[in-house]
């Protein structure tokens, strides 16, 4: 096996200079079982961050593993220029559990890919290239997913040809709007979108897109009701609204099953990836029939519901729902908070925890400040990894630990997670 030093020698030489490991000696994974992480030097640890939410039901997990494999045995890939049982199926289930009416679904390769979908969608839809998005948001790296990203440290370009106006809401802690209560803030959030729609409508916008709570920028979320009450300000208008789940699906915050579901509406469309195949390559879109049907020319995807693929979401989603591992996420996440929530109270260094279930993260500022401090953010995540757990970071200044652990973490494993994620902010100096 390569040693760690030389892979993370050739990783630089050879692939672009605008992706990067993590962690000062990036770590070279070996293997994975459960909710552990092995590297090539055989050290264990704990797996709170599943590659970015996309792990979701433990490593090698077997029902996942087993619906590979017996599809790899069978068939790998057909294209949808044939009928293929795991995609009609999986099409059909995904239908099912996510609450829009007479919906319809593509799978795609990636949540890029998804959200660019929908934007086409949308955008066809409406006759408009009008796009509203919220401040703070990241929906990946294709120029349309660009373009509806407002988040400086992943915003390569803005050349998309899409006039996409920010709305304000996402991201409180930061917001002018931040001092009012739930229901003030909600107000004002709905007073700048009719005023924003007011002077820039140009015919009409399309879409806004949202993350319930937004994953790259630091797991920051609007008072539960938001979208709801930004929806009837959309509904008034025939703005659709879609709802970016890729990092929110299939219960990960614990009360409910989709992000959306916290804020009294149903979007029009939902996008969503990472976890939904457990870490096979697997995303997609589920859009009400007569938006999902509004184009009247052809399309494809070679690889889009691929049978591999969509054999490892139906085995997730069967194991998800058969161990209501939505239930788990809130117990888990209710653990999470509890032992944390003092931490962060007490700490000088910690501005905010926030988050739902297994989807918790805080911010790092210079004591009794809200001025990020993205240096002792790196040597917290540095921290961690040295006694064995791995987090994630994010946030709009790099200054957001987030903690994803899998959907099914046992009580125990959460306990060790804990004792040495208290340790690391304890000893922050
Ligand atoms: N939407 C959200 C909310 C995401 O977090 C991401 C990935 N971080 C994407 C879309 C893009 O997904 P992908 O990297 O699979 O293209």
């Amino acid at each position: 096996m390569a040693a760690t030093a030389e892979l993370a020698e050739r990783y630089r030489a050879i692939m672009p200079s605008f992706i990067s490991p993590l962690y000062e000696k990036p770590l070279s994974i070996d293997r994975g079982e459960g909710s552990y992480i092995f590297d090539n030097e055989g050290n264990r640890y704990l797996d709170f961050f599943g590659g970015i939410l996309t792990t979701m039901i433990g490593h090698a997990n077997p029902v996942v593993t087993e619906a590979v494999r017996a599809q790899a045995g069978k068939v790998m890939h057909t294209s949808t220029l044939y009928l293929n049982e795991e995609m009609i199926s999986f099409a059909e289930e995904v239908a099912a559990v996510s609450g829009i009416p007479d919906a319809r679904v593509l799978f795609t390769t990636s949540g890029s890919e998804a959200n660019d979908t929908a934007i086409l969608l949308a955008t066809n839809y409406r006759k408009s290239n009008q796009v509203l998005a919220m401040r703070n948001s990241y929906h990946g790296r294709s120029l349309t997913a660009q373009a509806i990203t407002s988040h400086r440290a992943w915003s390569t370009t803005s050349h998309s040809g899409l006039d996409v106006h920010f709305v304000q809401g996402g991201y409180r802690l930061r917001s002018p709007f931040a001092g009012l209560d739930d229901s003030d803030f909600t107000d004002a959030c709905v007073a700048d979108l009719v005023q924003l729609i007011d002077m820039v409508d140009a015919g009409g916008f399309s879409a806004l897109i949202a993350e319930p709570i937004q994953g790259v920028g630091g797991f920051a979320l609007p008072p539960d009701g938001f979208f709801g009450a930004m929806g009837k300000v959309l509904a008034a208008e025939g703005i659709l609204f879609i709802s970016d789940e890729v990092q929110t699906g299939w219960g990960r915050t614990g009360e409910h099953f989709w992000g959306y579901e916290a804020h009294g509406i149903v979007p029009d469309a939902i996008t969503f990836a990472k976890g939904v195949g457990n870490g096979i390559t697997l995303a997609g879109i589920v859009a009400r029939a007569e938006l999902m049907n509004c184009l009247t020319r052809n399309s494809i995807t070679t690889f889009g519901g691929n049978p591999l693929s969509t054999a490892a979401g139906r085995a997730t989603l069967r194991y998800v729902l058969e161990n209501d591992l939505q239930a788990n996420a809130a117990a888990r996440g209710a653990q999470m908070r509890e032992r944390l929530a003092p931490v962060c109270d007490a700490s000088p260094h910690i501005a905010e925890l926030r988050g739902k279930g297994l989807m918790q993260a805080f911010e790092i500022c210079h004591p009794d400040s809200i001025e990020p401090d993205a240096a002792a953010t790196a040597a917290l995540l540095e921290r961690t990894k040295d006694l064995g757990v791995l987090v994630g970071k994010g946030g709009l200044y790099g200054n957001v630990i987030r903690i994803t652990p899998m959907l099914n973490v046992t009580e125990a494993e959460m306990e060790t997670g804990l004792d040495i994620l208290v340790a690391a902010i304890e000893t922050m100096d």
